[in-house]
């Protein structure tokens, strides 16, 4: 039974790592009917907060990606916040101590520096040195006297740990580079390296995939699942790991949460499609077939294998991810466009008030938005020019469309608009029919029109447009335009 977990932190927004993570968890755990395990990493009282909870969850279900046990969900491991679990901590701690397997260490923070120090200029590894390893009972008590804090230290068995990563296959790390480390706070306060493992063998996690900036804790983890199967915590199997690429912004640096791009709100209030933004951040380390880039969720579930993930860095592209997103929407059903443009309809979204909103004109000219936009919060630009009172002022298009010559042939185009029957058809012909009275293609004839109607020099097609505003309004516009 394939059991994994995702298991964040709730410190500041949701970023697109952490939304790759969870989206590689949950596609695993649906390719093998598995379980997924959403666990909340709160044990850091200084940088979690509960608003920081409140915003991964609603960012999971925003997503999409459903969870079989956790918060809100319940389940047998229940409770799923680790703030919520402190005494199991305590307890497992407790236990690695009596039997061996952690051991209270005394150095203060300067001593470790100082010998991290020589050991440096030794040009030896720098890890804990062990001092506190092999502590008598009266060394113990002696520090005890003077009033030294302790922390608990795990010990690392001495010899050399492999494993197979599912990404990167066979890894090695020797003991000189992966020593004793500390599990609890001087304060009692157990730290990620313990309650991490601890959580993971207590709720029967079978495949651990996190991001590669946790490899390091990995030959740790492991001979600490060890020992919790020798003190009885745990079903006693070690989870498979499997490490996902880093993800590469702007300069070929790591993405990094303070990048704008990388956090999640962004995406959402731009008027990403959860599916689209998925598809992509899929295509951070994975990919359905070569040259082929669009996908569905199912899809993904279907193909997912976490051996064809490429261990190499992924390069976050923000146009790719833009471009993926505008498929996902001209791929919708019409009526299902609308439904998701709704949000951006209404205020603080749209300029316009509910009263001049005109569903019917709206729906009349949405399909020719929907192989337009890049993201739906676009929608408000493009359909603006039918419920706002006057169009959008914007010198610059202005400027850019009334050129020399741009009233003589909106008096023409007036004229005979104000003849046509009202069609995109033969509104076109009249636009068509005044441009060849002044020299001009139908591209340069209806750029004045289009910025006296809509205010702006792009749009949706503008005799469609036209058609939809009506006869009264259109006429009006370009009057004000010539006065
Ligand atoms: N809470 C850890 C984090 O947010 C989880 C890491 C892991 O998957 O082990 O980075």
């Amino acid at each position: 039974d394939v059991r994994v977990r995702f298991c964040p932190s709730p410190t500041g927004n949701p970023h697109v790592g952490l939304v790759r993570t969870a989206l590689f968890n949950w596609a695993f755990a649906r390719h093998h009917g598995g379980t997924l395990v959403f666990r909340i990493e709160d044990t850091d009282a200084a940088r979690d907060s509960e608003e920081s909870y409140e915003l991964l969850l609603d960012s999971m279900r925003w997503l999409g990606l459903t969870w079989d046990e956790g918060p809100e969900v319940g389940g047998p491991h229940a409770p799923y916040r680790q703030s919520q679990r402190m005494d199991v901590y305590a307890d497992v701690a407790r236990k690695l101590m009596e039997a061996g397997h952690a051991y209270r260490c005394y150095c203060t923070a300067e001593e470790l520096e100082e010998r991290r120090e020589a050991a440096r200029a030794a040009g030896k590894p720098s890890g804990y040195d062990g001092k506190c390893r092999t502590l008598t009972d009266e060394q113990k008590a002696a520090y005890e006297a003077e009033g030294r804090a302790s922390i608990v230290r795990f010990r690392m068995p001495d010899e050399t740990i492999t494993f197979t990563d599912l990404v990167r296959g066979e890894l090695t790390f020797t003991p000189e580079n992966v020593t004793d480390y500390g599990i609890v706070r001087a304060n009692g306060a157990p730290l990620y390296t313990l309650v991490n493992p601890v959580d993971d063998a207590l709720m029967e996690i079978t495949h651990v995939l996190r991001g590669e900036d946790l490899l390091s804790s990995t030959p740790r983890q492991i001979a600490l699942y060890r020992a919790l199967a020798e003190i009885g915590v745990g079903n006693g199997s070690t989870p498979r790991f499997g490490h996902l690429p880093y993800v590469m912004g702007e300069g070929n640096k790591k993405l990094s949460k303070r990048d704008p791009q990388s956090s999640l709100n962004l995406y959402r209030e731009r008027g990403f499609l959860p599916e689209g933004l998925l598809n992509y951040l899929a295509l951070l380390g994975w990919s359905i077939a070569e040259d082929r880039d669009i996908f569905s969720l199912e899809e993904m579930v279907a193909a997912f294998e976490i051996g064809d993930v490429n261990a190499n860095p992924a390069r976050f592209d923000l146009k790719k991810c833009e471009a993926i997103n505008a498929v996902h929407i001209r791929d919708l059903d019409t009526k299902e466009f609308i439904a998701r443009c709704e949000p951006w309809l209404t205020a603080p979204h749209a300029p316009w008030t509910p009263e001049s909103f005109d569903r019917a004109a709206f729906e009349a000219l949405a399909p020719l938005a929907q192989t337009r936009l890049t993201v739906l919060s676009d929608i408000t630009a493009n359909v603006d020019f039918l419920f706002l009172d006057e169009p959008v002022e914007d010198e610059a298009a202005w400027n850019k469309a009334m050129k020399p010559g741009a009233d003589a042939l909106l008096r023409t185009a007036r004229a005979k608009l104000a003849e046509a029957e009202w069609n995109a058809e033969a509104l076109k012909a009249a636009v068509l029919a005044a441009g060849e009275e002044h020299g001009l293609k139908l591209g340069k004839a209806q750029a004045p029109v289009r910025v006296a109607v809509t205010g702006r020099t792009v749009g949706l097609p503008l005799f469609e447009s036209l058609e939809v505003l009506g006869r009264e309004r259109t006429l009006a516009r370009v009057d004000a335009a010539l006065a």
